[in-house]
This record gives structure tokens, sequence and C-alpha cells, in this order.
């Protein structure tokens, strides 16, 4: 995976130009794609996820093959990066914060709008199943920290060290160089966003993440903030965020994009614009820092736009399987 040093490599050249999905057979939609007009033909069920991450994709898409529903497929394609101690991002292995603590962020939405979400989650790897069982079993939609902790154990979770050996060093060597204040997005981060939709046409969304790499202890940032990080609608479709999050926060990112595809826009169109409206705010950084957007709506067609070049998509559809470098503002 080439995710974690995205934003030191993104290019300042060129501009993207956007193409919609090229997707084929079933659903029968059309759609005019943002800057060119194809023709779109979109395929159900499928999955998309943020980054290349085959193996936690191709899990979502043999859940839904087997006859299983669009929420049990990202519950568990995200579980296998959680558990994956080689991506520093999410799960076990997450990079820690300035003090070397792993705190974890995660939400899930299905089809009825109902939503569970943890913030600030130490000790237990899978944040994404304590986020859906925050979802179904409690009258709440987000637990934090200690408590979220003492419920997820209560569920049956076990508490484990999530600061891996390898994690650990990073942070050391970090520490020696880094200066000791709040500047964010000068380090790396990702999360993984995932998107489904299921073989009855219904929709369901999750994101789990460690967050920035070396945050301020009690940081927290979009992927655990319904509307932000993360947002399904099964009428219209779903959006989901990586990247710095207090852009995607301000902006309140994947609730848009949802909106802007209830009003008309394709997916492409509606990441588009939401990355715009980081963009051209009077005092935009956006040289400095990445954002990435992924979305689906209810026919299939997908959308992906980020600020910087080296975002990409993973995909499941109709028997293709493929890691698509998203269109990109700069
Ligand atoms: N969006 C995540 C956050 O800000 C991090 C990431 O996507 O890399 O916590």
């Amino acid at each position: 995976m080439k995710r974690r040093n995205f934003i030191k490599n993104a290019s300042l050249t060129g501009v993207g130009i956007a193409v919609g999905s090229t997707l084929t057979s079933c659903a029968e939609n059309t759609s005019r794609d943002s800057k060119a007009t194809a023709i779109v033909k979109a395929s159900l069920p499928l999955v998309i996820s943020t980054w290349d991450v085959k193996n936690a994709t191709a899990k979502a898409w043999e859940v839904i093959q087997t006859g299983g529903n669009a929420l049990d497929a990202v519950e568990q394609g995200c579980m296998i990066e959680e558990a994956n101690e080689k991506g520093q991002s999410v799960g076990k292995g997450g990079l820690p914060d300035r003090d070397g603590n792993v705190t974890l962020d995660a939400c899930i939405m299905n089809k009825h709008g109902d939503c569970g979400s943890v913030v600030y989650l130490q000790n237990i790897t899978h944040a994404v199943s304590v986020a859906r069982k925050v979802m179904e079993d409690t009258p709440h939609v987000m637990l934090a920290g200690k408590g979220a902790e003492q419920f997820a154990i209560s569920k049956g979770f076990q508490p484990e060290e999530l600061l891996t050996e390898a994690s650990k060093e990073e942070w050391k060597k970090w520490k020696v160089k880094a200066k000791y204040k709040p500047i964010i997005n000068i380090e790396n981060h990702d999360t993984i966003g995932m998107l489904a939709i299921d073989k009855n046409g219904d929709i369901s969304g999750a994101c789990t993440t460690s967050g920035l790499a070396y945050k301020l202890a009690g940081r927290v940032g979009d992927s655990p903030i319904i509307g932000s990080g993360l947002f399904v609608d099964n009428e219209v479709g779903a959006a989901v965020a990586t990247g710095l999050g207090e852009e995607v926060v301000k902006t309140v990112g994947s609730f848009l994009i949802v909106e802007l595809m209830r009003q008309g826009k394709s997916p492409q169109e509606a990441c588009e614009e939401a990355i715009g409206r980081i963009v051209s705010k009077p005092n935009s950084n956006y040289k400095n820092f990445q954002v990435g957007y992924i979305a689906v709506n209810k026919q299939g067609e997908t959308g992906y736009y980020s600020i910087h070049k080296g975002f990409s998509m993973t995909k499941f559809q109709d028997a293709k399987n493929e890691n698509i470098q998203s269109e990109h503002y700069i």
C-alpha cells in the first residue's frame, strides 16, 4: 500500500480531468459525467473503498456474493484492515498520538440511516464492530474514550495492546525530530472508508482510522463524525472521506456529497464540488494537505476526487476488481 506518504508525494502541477464510471450492464442507469458527456451504465452489487485495500474490499465482496447484506460486508471488510498490523493507520498497529497512545475513531451506517460511532477508543482492535454495537445495542450514536472501551469489553471485545513494536519505533524516531507543537498535517494519515450496495440494492458504509499520526492527545477527526467522515442515505447514495479530517468536518463533506447527489449531481460531480468547497475558501491552505472522497449513488455509479495526486479507490463490481487512481484538483 502506497498510502502513507501521499501528502509528501503530492504533485502540485497539472489539473485533473475527471472521467466518470466506465461500468457495464444491469441497472441501465444513465447520467452525465462532470467533465465529459459520457453515458454511464452501472451495475449492482458493488463495494468501493478508499485507498488500495484489495484484501479488505475482497472480504466485503465475498460477504455480498454469499448472500450477506451491505452492513455485514462493510463491517467485515474494514475488520481486515483493522487487524492488519502492517497498515499503520487503522486498528492494531496504528501510529499513536504525540504521547504514544493509539486512539481509534470509527463509524458505521445502515440502510435505515441508523448509525453508531466510537471516538478516542483505546485497546480494542475492531473499532468498527464496536461502532456497530453502539448502533444496535444502545440508544446512542457515539461513545467516547473510557466509556467506549468499557462498553466494548462488556460486549465481549478483548482488550489488547495496539501499539506494535514497529509503530513504537516510528514514533520514537518522530519524537527525536519533531518539535512538540500542534501543527497538523505535517505527518501521515489515512483511513479506510468502505461503501457497499448489496444484492437487494441496499446501501451501507463504514470507516475506521487511528487518525492523524502524532496528533495532539485527545484530537478527534472526521471519521467518527456522521455526515463528515461518512454519510449514507439508502434512497440516494453514500460518501466517505479520507485525509485531513479538520477540513472535512468544516465542510461536512460526506453529507454534502449525498445532498448534492439528491439534487441530481452524479457521484463524480458531487465529489468534485465537495473538494471545491475546501479549496475555494479564501484562506484555504489546500496545497499543504490532502482530502479525498469516494461516493456511490443508488444506481451504482461511483465517483472519486481528491485535492492532490496519489489518492485511489478500490472497486469490486461485476467480475472485476481494480484499484483506480483518483482524479485530483492539483
Ligand atoms: N480522516 C482521518 C482523520 O482526520 C485521517 C485520514 O483519513 O487519514 O482522522
